[in-house]
């Protein structure tokens, strides 16, 4: 079995992000704002900006109270957008519910939209005018891409979880390099079906291990993008965990993504690496 320790994989692409830097004399911006005290954004945008730091990327970090309304949060984007130092602005998710995110993604000027949220740059990824992409799925084809002897070309994926932030872009990105596609959801009949015939899974849905080892096949390359916390009941302390329960799959997978120590790592590189995109976009474009 072979361990895609996204922590690793990571490393490595700051040291080539570092070197690009160095090449081109260029020192990439990264704007975070962050809307309230929920504890697990605080926890990742706190990463974020480390991993900023790390790499010597200039950073501006606002930290608006839960009571800002949209239109405060606006005023910060519309002065990021002209900032030149910025490169890339990103709102982290879930605002509050009195925010209107889509009003915020909106504003973003898609030329600093590092997420790939912008309804323009999903345009452009969706069509294949441009390979820039959001986050978290390339950072997964990043890991899928360092397994060796690894071909996509005919397998069967199946991404389980729609969202517009992971599932949606993988099945593009799964598509491009010619996989064959099954994006899965809640309402999806006889997912063990899917689950036993796939080749690739990717599971993006929240759902505390719920991929065991006795439903995927022999063989099977297995990423879990999800981020859970199980309670244990008797010291009442939480851990984290994926949507796929590791020990039971381990066994079987040729390739699997731990959590902790997987996707979250590499989504935050490829935050870096899309900042840094940005940030050579400008250069370009001047
Ligand atoms: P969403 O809540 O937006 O989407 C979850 C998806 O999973 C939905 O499409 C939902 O279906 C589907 N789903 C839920 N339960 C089931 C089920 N029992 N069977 C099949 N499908 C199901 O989540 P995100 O895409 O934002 O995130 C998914 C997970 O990935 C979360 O744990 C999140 O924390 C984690 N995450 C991790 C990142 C990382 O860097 N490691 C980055 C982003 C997310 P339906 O559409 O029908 O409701």
């Amino acid at each position: 079995m072979y361990l895609l320790e996204g922590k690793i994989i990571a490393q490595q692409e700051k040291k080539n992000i570092v070197d690009t830097m160095r090449d081109y004399g260029i020192t990439p911006g990264l704007a975070t704002i962050l809307v309230g005290d929920n504890p697990a954004s605080n926890v990742y945008v706190k990463a974020k900006i480390k991993a900023c730091e790390e790499v010597g990327f200039y950073g501006e970090h606002y930290n608006l109270d839960y009571s800002s309304t949209t239109e405060d949060v606006l005023a910060v984007i519309t002065s990021l957008n002209k900032n030149p130092e910025i490169h890339g602005i990103l709102v982290q998710s879930p605002p509050p519910p009195h925010i209107d995110m889509v009003r915020l993604v909106n504003a973003i000027d898609p030329l600093k939209d590092v997420d790939c949220f912008h309804p323009l740059n999903l345009g452009k990824f969706f069509s294949g005018q441009s390979d820039f992409a959001p986050c978290t799925p390339t950072g997964v084809i990043t890991m899928l891409d360092s397994i060796p002897n690894f071909s996509y070309e005919g397998k069967s994926a199946l991404i389980i979880g729609r969202s517009n932030i992971v599932g949606k872009p993988m099945a593009i990105l799964l598509t491009n390099r010619h996989a064959t596609v099954s994006l899965a959801h809640s309402r999806t009949k006889n997912l063990d079906i899917y689950l036993q015939k796939a080749d690739i899974i990717i599971a993006a849905t929240g759902q505390a291990e719920m991929i065991k080892g006795d439903m995927v096949k022999e063989g099977v390359v297995i990423i879990d993008v999800g981020i859970d916390r199980v309670l244990n009941p008797i010291t009442n302390k939480s851990r984290l965990v994926g949507d796929v329960e590791f020990e039971s799959v381990k066994d079987k997978a040729y390739a699997i993504s731990p959590v902790p120590g997987g996707v979250g790592p590499m989504t935050i590189v490829t935050l870096l690496s899309n900042t840094l995109k940005l940030a050579l976009q400008s250069i370009s474009l001047k």
